[in-house]
């Protein structure tokens, strides 16, 4: 039984003012027992989240992280400063840092040991273009992205991992993929993964991000191999989230 997990992506979005927000509506509100929730704040906000979240079944994320311990490297934040801010997952490789900063599989690959270090849960995030998909590369695209990780992992590293599938052209342009789309990706990365293991394909928990709302979540989240959702632009909204979270259970 693979439990269910909804994070919010707050991208470089939010304020005092939302982490408050936040903290008052999940520590009253009822969630589904077997439910891990998570935000991702910007860096600045993970303090006051981790306060205001203490009484909540809110967990946190951090959005990228970089690989080196400590060091020379201005305006990075590293593994162990997040994991003394309380940071439980991280995102490797989101389709914004791969393309806007140029991020490789490689360092993708670096991100990712660099969180299982801290025990910080890396969310691998893969996925293809609108290009991508037209040419009918999806699943390679995918696999290629998961693959290179997966492979370069020891088999209790790769236990730790959260794949996400989130089609670049989903993210952000309130065009999700339908449910049989996104459940045929994620039976591929399952099956992909039972090449390495049975027991880690089975135990593994995908999740789907693009587009995920209020009103689609449900749909979603009924799909045999979707364990839950990466969400951005509704994760900024109190209640839109709490419904997301809701309809998880
Ligand atoms: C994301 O940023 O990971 C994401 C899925 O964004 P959105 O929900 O806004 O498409």
């Amino acid at each position: 039984m693979r439990t269910p997990l909804i994070a919010g992506n707050w991208k470089m979005n939010g304020s005092t003012e939302l982490v408050e927000a936040f903290g008052q509506a999940f520590s009253s509100a009822a969630l589904p027992n077997s439910l891990e929730a998570a935000i991702f704040p910007p860096y600045p906000y993970l303090g006051a989240a981790r306060a205001a979240f203490a009484e909540s079944p809110l967990a946190l994320g951090a959005q990228t992280l970089n690989p080196h311990p400590a060091g020379a490297h201005t305006g990075e934040v590293s593994g162990p400063m997040l994991r003394e801010f309380g940071v439980q997952y991280a995102l490797v490789g989101h389709s914004e840092r791969r393309q806007l900063y140029r991020e490789s599989d490689e360092q993708v690959h670096e991100r990712l040991l660099a969180a299982l270090e801290v025990d910080i849960v890396p969310v691998l995030c893969v996925g293809e273009s609108l290009a991508e998909r037209d040419a009918g590369h999806t699943l390679q695209v995918v696999l290629h992205q998961v693959g290179y990780v997966m492979s370069r992992l020891e088999p209790a590293q790769r236990e730790r991992v959260i794949i996400a599938y989130e089609p670049v052209w989903a993210i952000g342009t309130g065009r999700t993929a339908t449910p049989e789309q996104a459940q045929e990706v994620m039976a591929g990365i399952r099956a992909y993964l039972a090449e390495f293991d049975r027991g880690l394909a089975d135990g593994l928990r995908l999740l789907y991000g693009g587009s995920m709302n209020a009103g689609n979540a449900a749909e979603l989240l009924a799909q045999p191999d979707i364990d839950g959702g990466l969400v951005g632009g509704a994760s900024l909204k109190v209640d839109d989230f709490l419904a997301i979270c809701q309809s998880a259970g």
